[in-house]
């Protein structure tokens, strides 16, 4: 346990420290059989009965298939502006910024109404599945653009891709747009969010899209903001070596105005409307 995830007014709060690990072990087996005694035949277990539809696994293959295993349809999609761009939501899920997935959600309603296309992965991916966002149902929130584009493939506007570690494979879907353009990834009228990231990879996903030249918005904020030094670099003069750079917002409105702002200062600089 760490202090991005203490839930307040616990009664016993074992951090785990390496070399006191058989003395916690030992604490939490204890207070596991106290409170056995405690609730058992007292407690019914409750699962929700809440269901919902859900499309998952669109790996770069099936984005393809779904585009005739060709890139021209995407690009022209974006060039026409019926999708204004494109964002990869990779996230954990956190109570540090909530309430739960409270900013993953309302930030991918606000992007979809934007006409920005999600590609999600992660654990934070199923929250965007229970609200109902990775199903061809939830097109009716999107915007006209990508609606019209939404029907026409049959997909919903928030593509449920997989799990954290599947970010290195939604680049390559974003590589092969760049090739395919002639341009850098820095050009690209894409970001990259995670909105309630909480674990170590998730930082080093963060800073792998950052090097790869993405806006990449992180909340809550990453445990860096004492040093000043790095924050200045991360979030201003980065740009200017990878292409990329850190925005943080724990606001959902302000975050999704951030991430459309960027995305549609690089479509006018490709010559884009
Ligand atoms: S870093 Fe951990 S908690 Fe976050 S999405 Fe990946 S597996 Fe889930």
């Amino acid at each position: 346990m760490n202090d991005i995830v203490r839930i307040p007014g616990l009664h016993h709060t074992l951090d785990y420290k390496p070399p006191a690990a058989e003395y916690i072990a030992e604490q939490l087996i204890t207070l596991g059989i106290e409170n056995f005694t405690k609730r058992y035949n007292k407690i019914e277990p409750l699962v929700p009965k809440y269901k919902q539809k859900a499309i998952a696994g669109f790996s770069t293959e099936a984005v393809l298939n779904a585009l005739g295993n060709k890139l021209e349809p995407l690009v022209d999609v974006i060039a026409s502006g019926k999708i204004k761009g494109i964002v990869a939501l990779v996230n954990c899920t956190s109570l540090k910024n909530g309430p739960q997935d409270y900013v993953t959600v309302n930030l991918a309603k606000e992007l979809i109404k934007r006409d920005i296309l999600i590609v999600a992965g992660g654990c934070g991916n199923h929250a965007l599945e229970v609200a109902g966002l990775a199903n061809v149902d939830a097109v009716s929130l999107a915007g006209k653009g990508l609606q019209q584009v939404c029907e026409f493939l049959e997909i919903p506007p928030v593509l449920s891709f997989g799990t954290c570690t599947d970010t290195g494979r939604i680049t390559m879907l974003v590589t092969a747009l760049a090739d395919h353009l002639d341009v850098d990834i820095p050009q690209l009228p894409i970001a990259v969010t995670a909105p309630q990231w909480l674990e170590q990879k998730a930082t080093i996903d963060g800073i792998f899209a950052v090097a790869y030249g993405a806006y990449t918005h992180l909340a809550p904020p990453p445990s860096i903001t004492g040093a000043p030094r790095l924050v200045k670099l991360l979030t201003e003069e980065i740009e200017e070596i990878t292409g990329g750079k850190v925005a943080v917002s724990d606001d959902p409105i302000e975050a999704a105005n951030g991430i459309e702002q960027h995305i549609l200062a690089k479509r006018k600089a490709l010559g884009l409307s």
